[in-house]
């Protein structure tokens, strides 16, 4: 049985460790092994099929697993241990401990119906229990962050889909997470307004912000990664630095998925 605290001293930020996840009779993810330190920027890439979002959803909690663990800042995430077992935590637990990681996804989930203001304020409002104003200062410091300070009073339909994609990381950054974690984020989004979601997670990237970022924006990953991950039928099969993996990959999976993206 996997233990509460993560193993090893050097003490990352987020530990996955023998993670396995089935749905059904399908091994989706087949023991991963995984850690990311504070400040790191790992960039995961693989086929379509290969496990990258049914991992980030293990690490977010909004999928169960059924081996191994995930640890955030040492705790083991959705779990604690009672008088000597494991067991699901409560509810709030659960939900105060997802709040420390954020997700952006590649169709931007926003509220249609609240404008770009709202959007950033909802989540926070109810939480944190702030006050109105200092909530909506936080949302506006992050909005001329990803540069849609003008963008406020908008509705998300009126906004082009690299800006949502943009209020979308603004929105996830409201709940101060100790990680971000990146699905596909700019493939949904039409080419010419790619590069200006890019910018903003370069960008926070650069500021020191820990994210795990799931993107076939290989330009992107040699750039602004620390490291890079690559999936193939639930495994991480190389994991090294941008240049080692994209330039001398070590397996023929990875040469002939860098291939076909080329
Ligand atoms: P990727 O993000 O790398 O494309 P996914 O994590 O989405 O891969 O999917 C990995 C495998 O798990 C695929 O074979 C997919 O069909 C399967 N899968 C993902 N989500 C579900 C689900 N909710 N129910 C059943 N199978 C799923
Ligand atoms: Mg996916």
């Amino acid at each position: 049985m996997a233990p509460e605290k993560s193993p090893g001293t050097a003490e990352p930020l987020l530990v996955v460790a023998g993670l396995e996840k089935r749905f059904g009779h399908t091994q989706v993810l087949r023991g991963i092994d995984l850690e990311v330190h504070r400040g790191e920027t790992l960039g995961v890439i693989g086929p379509s099929g290969s496990g990258k979002s049914t991992l980030l959803r293990c690490v977010n909690r909004l999928v169960d697993y059924e081996g191994g663990g995930v640890w955030l800042d040492g705790r083991l995430l959705g779990q604690e241990l009672h008088r000597g077992r494991r067991r699901k935590l409560p509810h709030r637990r659960l939900a105060a401990q997802r709040r420390a990681v954020g997700m952006v996804f590649q169709h931007f989930h926003l509220f249609e119906n609240h404008t770009v203001l709202g959007n950033l304020c909802l989540a926070p409002q109810l939480v944190h229990k702030r006050s109105r104003a200092e909530t909506e200062a936080h949302a506006r410091e992050l909005l001329t962050r990803v540069g849609l300070a003008d963008k406020a009073d908008r509705y998300p339909s009126q906004l082009s889909g690299g800006q949502q994609q943009r209020v979308a990381i603004a929105r996830a950054l409201t709940m101060r997470p100790d990680l971000l974690l990146f699905d596909e984020p700019t493939s949904a989004l039409d080419p010419e307004t790619v590069g200006e979601v890019l910018a903003v997670m370069r960008d926070l990237a650069d500021s020191g912000m820990t994210m795990v970022v799931v993107t076939h924006e290989i330009g992107f990953v040699r750039e602004a990664a620390d490291r890079i991950a690559v999936m193939d039928d639930g495994r991480i099969i190389e994991l090294g630095a941008p240049s080692q993996v994209l330039d001398t990959p070590a397996h023929e999976r990875t040469r002939r998925f860098l291939r076909r993206l080329a």
